[in-house]
């Protein structure tokens, strides 16, 4: 089948290999000149495991093709995809404003039907306004043209997209046409054969699922980083409160790790959009807001123990962070916690000594060369000199650390783990200063 999609960030790039991969042919089209360059020279602008490969082969097979040309991809797909970005406006909504501008492209150019697919996660009511912007621009060219818009968000996760995405959970399409929810039956057909995963529902429905999911699992960290909180003042243990409540199947295991927050492109801006959709309607969204606060709380965690361990002032100080990415296996730094950390630490006159596996050009594309910012080669190398180590972003790699060359290397004896990676009793029996989330210390 012919594909099209508009937007070739973490969503559209893997929705078009993922597509290309089961034999469609997939059009990628997006406005950035830099990363459709990257693409036609088989270069990946993300990082994301597996998919350099896919992309690669795809394209070799001749079945992924990438233009900066919206007509391009208008002329191209039945299916036109948008999955563009949808940042928050300043008052926390989404800004609509790529998703509306490649509505109206479509509707500029196309000249037979077509299904708009909204991969994008978009506010309740946004397909009326998709067909409305359309709609719109085919009467000011007097051209009556068929077209559906469908919803289909997207519940990939970054850092695991490639399997996500080929087996999904489940496939959510919101139509309110029996003839697009065939097509996209058809469509979906390769990554739906072990057991019906497709779910059909309105417009409307699907659109609030997306941020149901996001907001639902927002909810579980800022729960328990809210307790891990309070577990600290009460002297009790967080991680073995964890355990004890994840044995309860109706709670579970997943999603109750606490830490310094969470970040990436989709949980805040997607709690702070639902906030701000409720407000619109007239709905005070309590429990949004708190999960909002809690995080953006959370985040400044680490600084706090730094703060405690050397005092208010750490002017002069030199900090070894690992970590910079939000989350592991992603380069994507959007809202990650490492951010706040270091922006606090720069306020106060602190160096930082940074690695992370795969986040380093992602942090020089946001912070520039600056004088107090040395990106290191490996975890070792962040530490030679520093007062102390503060841990940010669970990569694997830090797990199982040499804490020797820790002790050696570090000025003091200082680790600051924001995630809860090591035992408390440990690191006292190698003589390490320990400060975690919610575990007394
Ligand atoms: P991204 O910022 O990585 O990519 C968006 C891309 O859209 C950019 O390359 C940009 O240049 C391009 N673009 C903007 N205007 C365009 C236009 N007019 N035509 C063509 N391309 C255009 O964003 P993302 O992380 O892929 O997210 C996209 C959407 O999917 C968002 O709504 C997001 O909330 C949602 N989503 C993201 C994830 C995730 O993990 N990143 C998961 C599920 C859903």
């Amino acid at each position: 089948m012919k594909v099209t999609i508009y937007g070739s960030g973490y969503v559209g790039l893997v929705t078009g290999a993922c597509l290309a991969q089961v034999g469609n042919d997939v059009l990628c089209v997006d406005v950035d000149e830099r990363k459709i360059n990257m693409l036609l020279n088989g270069e990946i602008p993300i990082h994301e495991p597996g998919l350099d490969k896919m992309v690669q082969a795809n394209i070799t097979a001749g079945r992924l093709k990438f233009t900066l040309s919206a007509a391009e991809g208008v002329a191209h797909g039945l299916f036109q995809f948008i999955a563009v970005g949808t940042p928050p406006d300043e008052d926390g909504s989404a800004d609509l404003r790529y998703v509306l501008t490649v509505a109206r492209s479509i509707a500029q150019h196309m000249d037979s039907y077509r299904i708009v697919v909204d991969k994008s996660t978009v506010p309740v009511g946004t397909a009326d306004r998709v067909r409305a912007a359309m709609q719109e621009v085919l009467e000011q060219r007097a051209f009556n043209a068929e077209f559906d818009v469908v919803s289909n968000p997207e519940f990939l996760k970054e850092g695991a997209a490639l399997d996500d995405f080929m087996k999904p959970d489940r496939i959510v399409i919101g139509t309110d046409n029996p003839r697009t929810t065939e097509l996209m039956r058809e469509l979906y057909a390769p990554f739906n054969r072990s057991h019906d995963r497709l779910v059909e529902m309105d417009i409307r429905s699907a659109e609030l699922t997306k941020y149901a999911a996001n907001a639902m699992l927002a909810t579980k960290i800022s729960f328990m980083n809210e307790l891990a909180n309070m577990a600290e003042l009460l002297g009790a243990d967080i991680e073995k409160v964890r355990i004890g409540i994840g044995s309860d199947p109706r709670i579970g295991y997943h999603f109750i790790y606490p830490g310094c927050g969470y970040g990436g492109s989709c949980f805040p801006k997607d709690v702070q959009a639902l906030e701000r959709t409720a407000r619109e309607i007239g709905y005070h969204a309590e429990l949004l807001s708190a999960v909002e606060s809690v995080n953006y709380r959370q985040k400044d965690k680490p600084f706090e123990k730094l703060q405690k361990h050397y005092g208010a002032n750490l002017e002069g100080k030199t900090v070894a962070l690992w970590g910079l990415a939000f989350k592991p296996n992603t380069d994507d730094m959007r809202e990650a916690s490492s951010r706040n950390l270091m922006e606090a630490l720069w306020q106060q006159g602190v160096k930082v000594q940074a690695f992370d596996p795969v986040a380093m050009e992602e942090c020089t594309r946001i912070y520039g060369q600056r004088d107090d910012l040395t990106l290191c080669n490996t975890a070792e190398d962040a530490l030679q000199g520093a007062d102390c180590l503060v841990i940010v972003t669970e990569w694997q790699q830090f797990r199982s650390p040499d804490f020797e060359a820790i002790k050696s290397k570090l000025k003091d004896p200082v680790i600051v783990d924001g995630r809860n990676l090591y035992s408390p009793e440990q690191m006292a029996k190698k003589g390490i200063i320990y400060y975690a989330i919610g575990r007394g210390c």
